[in-house]
């Protein structure tokens, strides 16, 4: 294994930022193995998302707008993936722990009979073998494990595990041919949209946490909320909040959460336990709002405030909501 190859998965030209991610680990990677860093980036809206990637430190983008990669099921990318893997020779291909990407990855470990390493959240490379460090059983166990294969391997990477750094000499952006003589058994007819219309987690620029020291749902609702919204941002909570059902598991950041990595996090009555850092300790600014200015989450924040949530944080809203206007 000498290259790295990251598959860009996105819909109409927008991607999550795990791709960006993994633009910044390829280049790391490569440099590493030896190798050169590439994407793979196929489907409508490709050429546009192509031009963005230029400024991420990948020596090539291999593009093709080929609209029908959208109208089946996941094997035409599948296809256009292995097409470049074979011509880019022996490497590591890095695809997003996303459920679009694990589905992708497992048809292409068979297709390159490749190993894979899935989750990964942090890479060792010594004498040209890659190994992935991984936590597994919910983040209760951290495993690391080598792959063997000298010519192909497949590594999911968990979102928000790694920094974005744009820079670099400007990717190449080459047309990759459609892979010819392929039918496809199962074809797209609809695809309906969900969602709430508020921000994914894991993709917000500013994240307002709450802990137990909020005490019960409703200031989740009623000081949480309207923050994050000023800030075109999403509410999160530690797993304290979460066993006590005041929010769905779905906010819960930490080891056995989500992890994230926004440029502002506020953590309003969180401790700061170990297994919630780990889920949030790559965010940009960390402030914590807590009446403990000794709470360990003092040690991993760039500003305490030190008082009682629910008198500075009405405060805190009118200010910013001040200065937006
Ligand atoms: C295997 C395992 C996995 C775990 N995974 C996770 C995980 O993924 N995520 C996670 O978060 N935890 C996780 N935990 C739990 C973790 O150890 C802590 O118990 C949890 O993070 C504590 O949540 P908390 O900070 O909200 O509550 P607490 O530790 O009780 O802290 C509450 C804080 O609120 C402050 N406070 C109280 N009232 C106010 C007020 N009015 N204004 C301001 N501050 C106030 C207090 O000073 C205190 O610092 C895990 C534990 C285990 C064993």
């Amino acid at each position: 294994m000498q290259n790295v190859i990251v598959y860009v998965q996105h819909k109409n030209g927008s991607t999550p930022k795990v791709t960006f991610e993994m633009a910044t680990l390829a280049r790391k990677l490569a440099d590493q193995l030896g190798g050169k860093a590439h994407a793979v980036v196929v489907g409508a809206g490709s050429s546009q998302l192509a031009d963005t990637l230029k400024s991420y430190p990948l020596d090539a983008v291999h593009v093709n707008d080929d609209a029908q990669v959208d109208g089946f099921l996941l094997d035409p990318i599948v296809d256009y993936l292995e097409a470049a893997a074979r011509a880019v020779g022996p490497s590591l291909v890095l695809v997003a722990n996303t459920l679009g990407g694990k589905d992708v990855a497992g048809r292409l470990v068979a297709r390159l009979n490749a190993g894979i390493v899935a989750d990964a959240t942090d890479f060792k490379i010594e004498g040209g073998t890659v190994e992935a460090v991984m936590p597994k059983m919910g983040g209760a166990a951290i495993t690391t494990a080598k792959l063997k294969s000298a010519d192909y391997g497949i590594a999911t990477i968990r979102p928000n595990a790694f920094s974005a750094q744009a820079g670099g000499a400007g990717a190449a952006v080459q047309p990759i041919e459609k892979p010819a003589g392929k039918s496809y058994a199962v074809v797209v007819e609809n695809d309906v949209e969900e969602g709430t219309g508020e921000l994914a987690l894991e993709e917000a620029p500013v994240v307002v946490a709450g802990g137990r020291g909020l005490g019960g749902p409703d200031p989740f609702d009623q000081l949480l909320k309207p923050l994050a919204k000023l800030f075109g941002g999403a509410v999160g909570a530690s797993r304290a909040a979460a066993d006590a059902g005041w929010v769905p598991y779905s906010l819960q950041i930490g080891q056995t959460g989500k992890t994230v990595s926004p440029n502002l996090y506020i953590a309003v009555g969180i401790s700061g336990a170990i297994q919630h850092k780990v889920g949030m300790r790559s965010s940009g600014t960390i402030v914590a709002i807590n009446k403990d200015g000794a709470a360990p989450i003092a040690e991993f924040s760039d500003l305490v405030v030190v008082g009682d949530a629910f008198a500075i944080l009405p405060e805190l809203t009118k200010l910013v909501a001040a200065s937006k206007a």
